[in-house]
């Protein structure tokens, strides 16, 4: 798959390019973006990142704006690899993804599940100020929406200590849950509540997001045999070679998801999805609904439940559209700089 390539760029070519100290000059151009959330999602009212085009495409570095630069840097490292390097060979056209459900009442979460046209539904629970009552609610409306052939996942973002989930997840699995994603927050707490399934026989899959994503050792997750399932996100794991590099120590079953990207930087998701030997579940890839707004006329969203496996044309009316005040840019230029060296023509307007 050919990506957009804006012209000769020597030692860049695929498969030759140098990391990150060095890839100041071929950048060609750098805008901040800020997107409002449809509906508040993970914190986020708001979202916001970095876009910059390099001889091998549109890149983005998004990292959430409370990650510190040890954690922002591997972001960077995705970005740079999307500018500078062709993806690895796909093995599918079409990749199929989940819709997101955010903590929302049950008739928007019916609405949402509805209008997708995706059969698997990945269902946000353990929201803070909410309770188990709520979830039962939002996970019965989307069950009655998809239909008994539909595959429901929970997402609780660490939210619950092991009781909590073991006895929220037993609730909840009334509707037939697929998995239960990062149900807790540490590695520790997952391994636990993984053997008390196990103990009393009881059939829930786990699976691991934050604990493969945040987490030092990533590994961790197999060594303590905490999660049946790992969630894989690019940018947080420093791109898409890094990644199918982990998926292969790990062992195990991946999801592949996004970190609430622009079409841009979902792009370099379903790379790696499409590059993996084996993809079991739908990915958690359809995420540019979730934004009122994209960089790109033909944004990156599911058909019939599919993402196309495609390159994204930035449509360059929507980068001014989308275009963040002149105090946020200047402040992601600051971050970008305690992560990567400043690129040589930061001021060159880009051309999409
Ligand atoms: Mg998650």
């Amino acid at each position: 798959m050919v990506r957009g390539h804006p012209g000769p760029c020597a030692g860049c070519r695929s498969g030759s390019t140098r990391r990150s100290p060095s890839v100041g000059h071929m950048i060609n151009g750098v805008r901040v973006y800020q997107i409002p959330m449809r509906v508040r999602f993970r914190g986020l009212d708001v979202r916001h990142g970095m876009l910059f085009r390099g001889p091998a495409g549109w890149a983005e570095w998004s990292p959430f704006p409370e990650y510190p630069p040890a954690e922002a840097s591997a972001w960077w490292d995705c970005a740079v690899e999307a500018a500078t390097r062709e993806y690895p060979p796909p093995v599918r056209r079409w990749v199929p993804v989940n819709v997101t459900v955010p903590a929302v009442a049950p008739d928007a979460a019916f609405h949402i599940v509805r209008s997708s046209g995706c059969a698997t539904a990945k269902v946000k629970v353990a929201e803070r100020g909410q309770g188990i009552a709520a979830d039962l609610e939002r996970v019965e409306a989307v069950r009655a929406a998809l239909g008994p052939s539909g595959r429901i996942r929970v997402d609780a973002n660490g939210g619950w200590s092991v009781a909590e989930a073991d006895r929220g997840l037993r609730q909840l699995n009334r509707f037939d849950l697929e998995y239960a994603e990062q149900p807790c927050a540490t590695v520790a707490e997952l391994a636990e509540l993984r053997l008390s399934f196990a103990r009393t026989g009881y059939d829930l899959r786990i699976a691991a997001d934050e604990s493969i994503r945040r987490a030092s050792d990533p590994l961790e997750v197999r060594r303590l045999g905490a999660a049946d399932i790992a969630v894989v996100k690019v940018q947080p794991l420093g791109g898409v070679r890094r990644a199918l590099a982990l998926v292969e120590k790990l062992g195990m079953p991946v999801v592949v998801s996004s970190a609430l990207e622009t079409s841009v930087g979902i792009r370099a998701g379903l790379a790696l999805a499409a590059a993996l030997p084996d993809l079991p579940f739908a990915c958690g890839l359809n995420t540019v609904p979730l934004l009122a707004g994209d960089v790109t006329v033909q944004p990156l969203v599911a058909v019939n439940g599919q993402l196309p496996v495609r390159d994204v044309a930035v449509d360059p009316a929507l980068l001014d559209r989308w275009q963040a005040p002149p105090d946020v840019a200047a402040a992601w230029e600051q971050r970008r700089a305690t992560v990567a060296p400043p690129p040589a023509s930061a001021a060159t307007p880009v051309r999409a």
